[in-house]
């Protein structure tokens, strides 16, 4: 029996043994060792019942959407707008036009810097970004502020990797035209106060773009309770296919946005003179949308939530307590990002030792870690190192995956001794 279909017929307590059973790749091998998969927060790995969404879409009711007659076409567009609704469920927004689906968090962000910033900034104003940012949360921005003279600005951390909130009030005390935040940072795990910061921007007269690519995963995402303005996802980080993320955008600042891109699928009335377009999300959606990885989406969605979203956090809390426990017994080893507020991704260096040495010998282990500067390079530089060690948990790993890694760290020592 699958985890989901153990939970519909009885509530049974989290079993990762039952879960580790939904996803085909855990049970291979790697360099003659059983994979212990800790990079979940680069990718994360799909269950059977998101491979099979897809797959049963191909073989039964795959054709293009929205603008066939015939019944294949007609049932592909139901079983792609059914995804809309269950992301619109699963982020609890308003409305269905306010979920537009995209090809990731990146394509999301720069839907947003494309469309509303050029509509809506000129020379002279200001964004803040935060130094915990992704690069796809800075370089969109940073690529609009060269076209339009804007100017940039960075909310400092402390050591922990939290959000300096007096420096960001000191800097929302100028007008401030748009606060670039994620919710939770992929390097170090820490969990932005980001309501609060969203309402103090608000307060601020300034708009927010919520990057939930990392938090999306890990706790229920309340786009409604949150007020943010934009916020992004993909859903490979979610269990979900490549290919395919979420921009939300509240309706009426969407309303108010022109198209960032041209094409079939988003024209209301197309003359050779001119074109006018559909209303939202269509109208940011041009072009063969991304149907099968759509409906896979919704699949790791219906699979999570049957789950829980707050009993995979209490599982992956688990695991990250007993991570820091553990990683914290081995000699030379720094942690980075202490903050209280933190899931599921412990980073790290061990004294000495190159990161990208840590994760080959680890990898010989057949345990998979990311090392390097996690597309986060101003948060490297805050902390003064090029490169870190990350680990990160998701709803399969186990304790006994804890131990593995901590087991192969203390290869990495010996070998380097
Ligand atoms: N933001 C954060 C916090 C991320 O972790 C990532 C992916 N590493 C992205 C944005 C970009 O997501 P994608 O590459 O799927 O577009």
């Amino acid at each position: 029996m699958t985890m989901t279909a153990a939970l519909a017929t009885n509530d049974v307590a989290f079993d990762t043994s039952l879960v580790r059973a939904d996803f085909p790749i855990l049970s291979r091998q790697v360099r003659g060792r059983p994979l212990v998969y800790l990079d979940s927060a680069a990718s994360a790995q799909k269950p059977r019942q998101v491979i099979d969404a897809e797959r049963r879409l191909y073989e039964e009711e795959y054709a293009n959407v929205h603008r066939g007659v015939h019944w294949l076409s007609q049932s592909a567009t139901e079983r792609f707008e059914e995804a809309r609704d269950a992301v619109r469920r699963f982020i609890n927004a308003a409305e269905e036009r306010e979920v537009v689906f995209v090809r990731g968090g990146t394509e999301g962000i720069n839907l947003v810097a494309q469309s509303w910033g050029r509509t809506n900034l000129e020379e002279g104003d200001r964004i803040l970004i935060s130094t915990l940012e992704h690069h796809a949360n800075i370089v969109p921005w940073h690529l609009l502020a060269a076209e339009r003279g804007l100017v940039v600005e960075a909310i400092p951390i402390f050591d922990d990797g939290q959000i300096d909130m007096d420096a960001y009030r000191r800097l929302l005390d100028r007008p401030v035209k748009l606060v670039a935040l994620t919710q939770m940072s992929n390097a170090l795990g820490v969990i932005t106060p980001a309501a609060e910061m969203i309402r103090m921007a608000h307060d601020a007269g300034a708009r927010v773009m919520l990057d939930s690519c990392q938090a999306i995963s890990h706790g229920a995402v309340d786009v409604q309770a949150l007020d943010c303005d934009f916020m992004v996802f993909s859903g490979h980080k979610i269990y979900g296919p490549t290919g395919i993320g979420v921009l939300y955008g509240k309706a009426e600042l969407l309303e108010s946005m022109p198209p960032w891109q041209g094409g079939g699928e988003m024209i209301a009335r197309v003359t050779l003179e001119r074109s006018t377009f559909k209303g939202i999300p269509h109208r940011f959606e041009a072009g063969t949308p991304a149907i099968a990885q759509a409906v896979g989406l919704k699949a790791a969605i219906d699979y999570v939530t049957a789950l829980g979203m707050e009993r995979i956090a209490e599982h992956e809390a688990m695991l990250h307590a007993l991570a820091v426990e553990r990683l914290s017994t081995i000699e030379g080893l720094t942690m980075f990002g202490s903050h209280p507020a933190r899931a599921a991704i412990v980073s790290f260096n061990l004294d000495g030792i190159h990161p990208h040495d840590v994760g080959t010998i680890v990898d010989h282990e057949g345990v998979a870690v990311r090392v390097g500067h996690h597309c986060a390079q101003p948060l490297m530089d805050r902390f003064d190192v090029a490169a870190t060690v990350r680990a990160s948990f998701a709803l399969y790993n186990t304790a006994d995956e804890v131990d593995a890694l901590v087991a192969s760290l203390e290869e990495v020592r010996r070998l380097f001794s």
